[in-house]
Order: structure tokens, then sequence, then C-alpha cells
């Protein structure tokens, strides 16, 4: 490299053209939704009624100003659909047992730039040996693990396994892999607000605190059970970079969650919880790791010093 100090500031991101770049309709800051899903199976979701095709998504994000998603495939990989043109990124979900062999290809070619673990669900608690090699894969490829915590979906589910205060193990044990807890552990609020308040490498995303249908849902519900406790968790944390706007689409109406994540948090923190914060963890601001259209602003990534 040449002498004298230049400096070469890298702009990434300036493309808005395809797809569902350009300006968010909604007329707000873009967004990225750090919890979506793509197992279309064409059917109106159970509790929301929206169609869960691969255009009902894509509509959603548009009408949101959602310009890039992050899906999780099931247990088995199931559910990946490739979506990289349109900026829905994928994490590799796992079982009771890592397919290390599946994994590991996934985040060598890209198809995978997250793990997802299904706690509660998967009768294991995060810190069991059998999800070792996903954190050592996490740690190899320096990708983030996404972790359900809090409620479940399904009855056959064990809540102790989902309890978020157990990932303290593993971000402890594992101090060079970034963890988030999805749903912000709920209703155990306060555990994963101090998981996270403690621990520098954990996150979480504030997804399907309240699922179904939102506008038939009266405003001092939506207040109780998803405003107030998001509101609560992000100044517990008293760091803006930890929270992460996520839906859990298809549960709820994308716009209709990113207005109620606009009502808990201040309006300086808008662009790091609905924007920055997903696009650092999940690299899709760094050059090259994502479509150059999933973030429509110009995004000052670094400052090269080359001597
Ligand atoms: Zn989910």
């Amino acid at each position: 490299m040449g002498v004298g100090g230049l400096l070469a500031v890298l702009l990434v991101g300036a493309c808005h053209v395809s797809g569902l770049a350009g300006r968010p309709s909604a007329g707000d800051e873009p967004i990225i939704d750090a919890h979506v899903h793509t197992r279309f199976d064409g059917r109106p979701e159970r509790s929301s009624g929206i169609p869960y095709t691969r255009q009902e998504l894509l509509r959603q994000m548009r009408a949101a100003g959602v310009v890039a998603a992050i899906a999780h495939t099931d247990e088995d990989g199931g559910g990946y659909v490739d979506m990289a043109a349109d900026c829905v990124l994928h994490c590799a979900g796992i079982g009771a047992r890592v397919d290390v062999a599946r994994v590991e290809e996934g985040l060598r070619q890209g198809q995978y730039r997250c793990i997802k673990i299904y706690l509660g669900y998967v009768h294991q608690f995060a810190y069991d040996p059998a999800y070792e090699p996903a954190y050592q894969l996490a740690e190899r490829y320096d990708v983030p693990v996404v972790f359900h915590t809090g409620d479940t979906y399904s009855h056959r589910a064990k809540l102790k396994y989902a309890d978020p205060l157990t990932v303290d193990e593993v971000a402890v044990d594992h101090p060079r892999v970034r963890f988030v807890l999805a749903h912000a552990g709920t209703p155990w609020f306060q555990s994963a607000a101090e998981v996270a308040y403690k621990n520098p490498n954990v996150y979480l995303d504030g997804s399907a605190l309240v699922i179904g249908r939102l506008h038939e849902i009266s405003r001092s519900e939506l207040d109780s059970y998803l405003v107030r406790p998001l509101a609560w968790v992000f100044g517990y944390l008293e760091d803006p970079s930890k929270l992460l706007y996520g839906s859990d689409w298809p549960l709820v109406d994308m716009a209709a969650y990113a207005a109620a994540f606009r009502r808990a948090i201040p309006k300086e923190h808008w662009r790091a919880v609905l924007h920055d914060n997903a696009a650092r963890l999940f690299r899709i601001d760094a050059p090259g790791q994502a479509p150059a259209n999933c973030t429509p602003s110009k995004t000052k990534v670094g400052v090269r010093r080359t001597e």
C-alpha cells in the first residue's frame, strides 16, 4: 500500500434500485426485521390470518419499509427458500443434535448467516453438550446464535428449557459468540434483560410479544403486553445497541408491529433498534456480505488508514 496515510472511506449499500429496495413506503427510516419465517404453505396463518406466501411476505416488507429480514429455518433445515435477492437471509435451524455437515456447508456457502436453536421446543438446555458443535461453528464462521426463549407456540414444548436465564451459562462460556434471545424471553423480561445487560455478547429481539390480529386488539392491551414491556426492557438495557426489531412474521403484521416498537422506543433510537443493530449483528452492512440493495441508505462502515 502507499505511504502517507491515505484515508479511504467505504460507502456501501448506496444502491436502491430493485425489488424491495427504494425508500420505505411508510416514509420512515428503513427497517430490518430480525425474525421471520419462510415455510410458505399458502394457507392463512392460524392466529394472524396472514396468507403464508412468499408474495405476502414481500408485500408486507414493502408496506412496512422493511429492506431486509432474517428468516429462521426449521429444526431440520426445512423452510429454507433462497430469497437473498430480496434481502431475506436465513439462520440454520437445528434440533436436538447438530447436523454439523449441513450447517457448516450452509455457512461456508453463505446460505446461512446465523444459527437458530429452539429452546423449549427441543427439550434441552442451551448449555447441553449436544449444542457445543453449534457454538464452535458460530465462533469459527463469526455468526450469531439465536435462541427461542420464553413462551412457546406448542403445548409439547417444555418451558423450563426456554427460560432466558439459562442462556447466561453459554454466554459466559462462549465470550466470542454473539447470542440473541428471541422474544426477549416473554414473559420473563427481567431475566432476558438482565442476561443481555450483564453479558456484552447477548442481544434481544422483541418479536412476538403479542401475536395474532393486532388491529383487533385494544390499544390498552397492546400497551400492557407489548409497548410497556418493550419500553421497560429497552430502558433496563442502558445500551441502544442491544435490542432488535423483529416481528416473527407471519404471526403478526409487520407494519403494525413496527408501529408498536416506535411507541415503545424513544425516537432518537429508532434507527438503531429498527435497522442498524441488526445490520451490524448479521453483517448486512458489511461489504460483500449481503446484496447491495439491502441497505438503501449510505452506511459508513469503516475508515481505513493505509501506510
Ligand atoms: Zn419465530
